[in-house]
């Protein structure tokens, strides 16, 4: 309770006061907060505990709303990652009875990935060996031609 030592009743200056209007604070004596006590809280007047009442109302109503916005975005939560489960429980569950067939797959793109780069070592050291040879043929040649002259 607020500290209301010295607070004299608004309505009557004589009677010291013991309670606030839940709505306004306004300081009460007690036969003026017994005159407008509603489940235990006490009221300056009936135009404040009405006015408390669609307050509380329209709080209640706030967090009504938002709870039931939060419920969704919760569902919807749920959902996103009920889905995601699914997939990952699909894609184990592929994996686990074609393993045989995706072992297989990888293997044999690991063995052409493994090919490919044998072949394109070889096509390089091909090309180079033959613009090599090439090279010493067309010297040879003009060796060759040097010395017929
Ligand atoms: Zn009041
Ligand atoms: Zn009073």
């Amino acid at each position: 309770m607020a500290n209301l030592a010295g607070i004299v009743c608004l309505n009557h200056p004589n009677e010291p006061a013991v309670a606030r209007c839940a709505c306004c604070s306004k300081p009460l004596c007690e036969a003026c907060a017994a005159e407008n006590m509603h489940d235990g809280v006490p009221y300056c007047s009936d135009l404040c505990y009405k006015n408390a009442l669609r307050t509380g109302a329209m709080v209640n109503d706030v967090n009504r709303r938002k709870g039931a916005a939060d419920f969704k975005r919760r569902i919807i939560q749920l959902v996103q990652l009920l889905i995601l489960l699914a997939l990952i429980g699909a894609g184990y569950w592929y994996y686990k009875n074609n393993k045989a067939k995706v072992d297989a797959k990888i293997k044999n793109v690991q063995q052409q990935v493994e090919k490919g780069s044998k072949d394109l070592k070889k096509g390089i050291e091909d090309n180079t060996v033959n613009r090599k040879s090439t090279y010493k043929k067309n010297v040879e040649a003009l060796d060759a031609s040097d010395l017929a002259k």
